[in-house]
């Protein structure tokens, strides 16, 4: 018990006008579904339905497909670049301006706390949108050839963790590089890819530039297998994405996949524990660790194993968990009861396989769908919770003794998107750094992003990487390269649904 308490500090929901319903974004414009569906999206802390959402069936998958086909050979694809570039710094503005909106709808349809939506997610939407601006009449400068052309019409598919941010992410370095989008968000999180759609009616961006076909994994599917498409970019789990690999294997449409990880936090006996411990917090904490690149598994060397998992459990214990729109909130809601199951699932497993649960006292609120901050010691390679991506607030600690164990320990696992190493010596740091096979290496921080630099994962991570120039790269040809599918298929008939 502290001495003092945190007075409720929520962020007021007044400044989000939520509609009772909302329809598909295709050709500039929100309409019905062809076939009527809809499905509901809950505020995960409260299960309170927010609103009805336009489930996108084939029809409406081929619909948005021709919209951004006419819009990228007629307006977006022989516009000039620098016209384009001024309506992304368009779209960057408008998110600053309308950021405190963005950041409230976000943490009531995700789940995450205000502070992370308010300080990370929307000013990072800001930051990817102004950066690829910039890039937009730069591109024959990029490093993809002297006269690098759009591929046409990207499908783009993304995860619930980062609903806006990973809507970003796919269209900022697309619509630079003079491609057209069709964007499905996730079932569970459609609501702020919605708002983005009204804030590029704002913007005055060209009908059909961007689509947005909201809908669950059968709409995913319809949008990936179309026939139209030039290029699919995919973030979610490493079994869709191999399903997509598989369904676009053989034929032009381009690829790029983002999918999960299991990264290693490496500590080192000579890190400044202090820091340590909060990159350990945030690696795993942040988010409610639905973060595929999260530090979901410590290695810590053995001779300080007990005064950090100390001074870590003491800090745990001061973590916040609650409503997500109180300022205070550190941990919010796990995104939906069946995300909760999982983890329910896999944490279970770690018991019954002998590793050691630690949770720190946390009263969870009586509704809504809620995991404690979690530890488990005692955990060795082989147990499920070693291996498999938990994606939830659930932290598995194994030891080391030398370097080469750490990076032998860090590299067994299937995935390999992020790492984390924490020590004084510089030159460990390089030494680490080239041999852990993760697409990015974090030195005494965790969780860092930039949209200049490059993010990606080698192995079932995935392949393809977003951000900063290399981001550009999976939207670009090089010019003498041909490109689109036959012209048969441009009309949006004949589409292959999957
Ligand atoms: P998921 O793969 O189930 O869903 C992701 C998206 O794909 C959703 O929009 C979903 O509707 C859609 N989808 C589902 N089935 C589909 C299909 N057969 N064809 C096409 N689309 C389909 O993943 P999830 O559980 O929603 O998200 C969590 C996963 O995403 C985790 O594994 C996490 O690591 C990964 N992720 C990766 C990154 C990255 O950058 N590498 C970022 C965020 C999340």
């Amino acid at each position: 018990m502290t001495d003092w308490d945190y007075a409720p500090a929520p962020e007021s929901r007044d400044v989000v006008r939520l509609r009772s319903s909302y329809g598909l974004f295709i050709d500039g414009r929100f309409s019905e579904p062809v076939d009527g569906s809809s499905f509901k999206t809950v505020n995960p802390a409260s299960e309170e339905v927010l609103a009805e959402v336009a489930e996108a069936g084939p029809g409406d998958v081929d619909r948005a497909v021709a919209a951004a086909r006419r819009a990228h050979t007629d307006v977006w694809g022989p516009m000039r670049p620098a016209e384009r570039a001024k309506y992304l710094y368009r779209v960057a503005r408008l998110v600053q301006e309308r950021s405190r909106e963005l950041a409230v709808l976000e943490s009531l349809d995700n789940g995450k706390p205000i502070r992370e939506s308010r300080d990370v997610d929307v000013p990072l939407v800001a930051a990817h949108f102004f950066h690829y601006a910039g890039w937009a009449d730069k591109l024959q400068h990029a490093g993809f050839g002297p006269d690098p052309r759009p591929l046409g019409v990207a499908g783009q598919v993304i995860p619930w963790n980062f609903p806006l941010l990973m809507a970003a992410w796919k269209l900022a370095p697309a619509l630079a590089a003079g491609n057209t989008c069709v964007l499905k968000p996730a079932e569970t999180t459609p609501l702020t890819a919605l708002l983005l759609a009204e804030i590029l009616q704002q913007a005055d961006l060209p009908p059909g530039v961007v689509n947005v076909v909201t809908g669950a994994g059968g709409t995913g599917r319809a949008l990936v297998s179309h026939d139209g498409l030039d290029k699919v970019a995919f973030t979610g789990s490493t079994e869709v994405g191999k399903e997509i690999a598989r369904t676009l294997a053989g034929t032009r449409t381009r690829l790029t996949l983002e999918l999960g990880g299991k990264a290693a936090n490496v500590v080192f006996d000579d890190a400044p524990i202090d820091q340590a411990v909060e990159g350990i917090v945030n690696g795993i904490f942040f988010n409610q660790g639905h973060v595929c690149c999260a530090g979901s598994r410590l290695l810590v060397q053995e001779s300080v194993a007990e005064p950090v998992l100390d001074s870590l459990k003491r800090r745990l214990a001061t973590l916040r968990l609650g409503d997500p729109l109180d300022k205070n909130t550190d941990i919010g809601a796990i995104n939906s009861s069946v995300q909760l199951d999982r983890i329910r699932e896999l944490a279970a497993a770690g018991d019954a396989e002998g590793a050691q649960r630690w949770q720190p006292a946390c009263q969870l609120p009586d509704r809504g769908y809620w995991f404690p901050p979690t530890l488990f010691t005692g955990v060795s390679q082989s147990h499920r919770i070693a291996r498999e991506e938990i994606f939830g607030p659930v932290l598995s600690v194994l030891t080391f003794r030398t370097p080469a164990e750490a990076v032998e320990k860090a590299n067994n696992t299937p995935y390999g998107l992020s790492a984390g190493v924490w020590t004084e010596k510089g030159s460990r740091i390089l030494w680490m750094a080239q041999r852990l096979r993760a697409g990015v290496v974090w030195a005494n921080t965790f969780n860092r992003f930039d949209p200049a630099s490059p993010f990606g994962g080698y192995k079932e991570s995935g392949f393809g990487r977003e951000g900063g120039r290399h981001g550009l790269e999976a939207y670009l040809a090089e010019g003498n390269e041909t490109l689109g599918p036959p012209k048969a298929e441009l009309s949006g008939d004949g589409a292959r649904h999957g």
